[in-house]
């Protein structure tokens, strides 16, 4: 028996689909399996624990606590983005205040510690042998001891897929190792991969953990279990033995993955190109008849789309054949989305809301990114999404290497110019990848100063350095009125997660039996 656990911290308002995915998979071939979505289990754990209140603001998050669960997880707050973020805040005040005697700093979608960085192999070395100090121990070890005692798992596997989840994995891990020293111990996860993709990489966690997979790991995991010879198929996910009513969300929201890697695969600032992840795209046919199977099983209110970018083939399958859910994810800005009847189709097929990388708002940075998007097609198509009643969530970057103050100044006067046609923004700053084709064309610096580090500083060819950038960001381009409102309704913590219910609401009725037919 096999146990597989999704570790904190993520956004705990849905459940893990890396796991679910394996689950699916060794289900197909006989392998029994226990999930454990640690995160949404300790961060529950965490909310719960009793607090002695030293203020005002304590005393009332503790005494709501109850009812913000309760609100996060119903639909009539999403009607209301100030009532939202009142519960929101108050249940991630909490998380703060339970954790503030550790070293720890926790959020509702991240994990920090003042003393241990996850980009240092040594630093989460030693997570590992101190799991007692992480503030989710009382959790992991009743949690952990109950599981492997009850299921006596012979192997037990972690799914490590960001930063902010390294250092609790490695908590868990050191508490496995001293408790059952006997359990194979095994890491995967898109974070894994990253890493062992690094040139040099010398494996710094041998002795600690048997095996590290990088890339998707059910075949792997499969042979590692002995089972060989295997045809690798797409399975259906297996969801049904999470926790699925108790993710912080009002009712479930359903992840899938339609492809790994990504079809476009161009852009020169891309952790995936950088990383040679391949392509791989489920066939059309077998994603809708995942996803109804899903629907019925799971009965979600939303599906989220995974894929790094949904391929024109699926969307044109969708938009043919409905799903029984509102669904959303990201996309490229493509020309059919200036299609007026076709986004009428694609919004009759569920679709909520598109997440879409725009990254800037100058044609030359585009075409130095390589990222194929035309700006006039790029203000046509924010205009005809909304017009079919689409939401759009852009998504932008700052400080890439072929931009300077005055494209990043066109970016504004793009988005101010198109502020009626973008429900939602999110601006980061750009990260260089640490071993992308980029990275040759800048003098670098030491970033995080790890030996996991995936992005390293660089100076910036025309002096826009993250200082710069950061400045113009907020005393210019965050103050601009248009863009000051899009801003604010952003959800808190959950960001584009959570997004969709509110613009769900105002579109129409919203209920697990969406009422759409599947002509499929
Ligand atoms: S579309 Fe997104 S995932 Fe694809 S190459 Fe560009 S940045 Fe990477």
């Amino acid at each position: 028996m096999l146990l597989l656990i999704h570790p904190p911290v993520m956004k705990p308002c849905e459940p893990p689909a890396g796991i679910a995915k394996i689950n699916g998979v060794l289900n197909h071939f006989g392998v029994g399996v226990k999930l454990l979505d640690a995160n949404i289990e300790g961060v529950l754990h965490l909310l719960k624990t009793p607090v002695e209140p030293k203020d005002t603001w304590t005393k009332h998050a503790s005494r709501t606590l109850s009812t913000n669960l309760a609100s996060v997880k119903s639909f009539p707050v999403y009607q209301n983005l100030d009532r939202y973020k009142r519960a929101v805040n108050a249940l991630n005040h909490l998380l703060g205040v339970v954790t503030q005697e550790t070293d720890a700093r926790l959020s509702l979608t991240n994990y920090q510690d003042q003393k241990l960085s996850p980009v240092k192999s040594d630093e989460l070395i030693k997570a590992a042998e101190q799991p007692e100090k992480n503030p989710f121990s009382p959790y992991f070890k009743a949690r952990l001891v109950e599981i492997v005692e009850h299921d006596q798992p012979s192997v037990v596997g972690f799914s490590l897929n960001y930063l902010s989840q390294a250092l609790c994995t490695f908590a868990m891990i050191g508490l496995l190792r001293q408790k059952f020293p006997e359990l194979k111990l095994i890491l995967g996860g898109g974070l894994v991969t990253s890493w062992v993709k690094r040139p040099g990489w010398k494996g710094p966690f041998n002795g600690l953990i048997d095996h590290l997979i990088p890339g998707p790991g059910e075949y792997p995991l499969l042979s590692l279990l002995g089972i060989t010879g295997n045809n690798k198929s797409f399975c259906l996910p297996d969801y049904t033995s999470l926790p699925l009513r108790k993710y912080l969300s009002p009712g479930l929201i359903l992840p899938y993955s339609a492809s790994s890697g990504c079809y476009w695969n161009k852009c020169s600032f891309c952790p995936e190109r950088a990383e040679g992840n391949p392509y791989v795209p489920v066939p059309v046919d077998k994603v809708l008849s995942d996803l109804h199977t899903l629907v019925k099983q799971t009965k979600p209110v939303l599906i989220h789309f995974l894929d790094n970018a949904l391929s024109p083939a699926l969307l044109n399958a969708l938009s043919s054949h409905p799903l029984p859910v509102p669904w959303y994810g990201f996309t490229r800005i493509t020309p059919h989305l200036t299609d007026l009847d076709f986004c009428r189709t694609l919004k009759q097929s569920g679709c909520v809301m598109l997440k879409l990388g725009l990254e800037s708002g100058d044609q030359k940075v585009l075409d130095a990114l390589n990222k194929g998007i035309n700006l006039k097609e790029a203000s046509q198509a924010l205009k005809t999404l909304k017009k079919a009643g689409i939401a759009t969530y852009v998504y932008l970057i700052f400080g890439t290497i072929a931009e300077n103050l005055s494209s990043a100044k066109s970016t504004r006067d793009f988005v101010v110019k198109h502020s009626d046609y973008i429900d939602f923004l999110n601006l980061a700053i750009f990260n260089l990848p640490a071993y992308g084709p980029e990275v040759e064309k800048v003098a670098t610096k030491k970033f995080y100063e790890g030996d996991l580090s995936l992005y390293t500083d660089f100076s910036h060819p025309q002096g826009w350095n993250r200082i710069q950038v950061r400045e113009f960001l907020d005393k210019e381009f965050t103050r601009h009125p248009a863009i000051a409102s899009i801003i604010r309704k952003e959800p808190p913590f959950f960001t584009s997660n959570h997004a969709p219910f509110f613009v769900i609401k105002s579109q129409r009725p919203m209920a697990s039996t969406f009422p759409l037919p599947y002509k499929g």
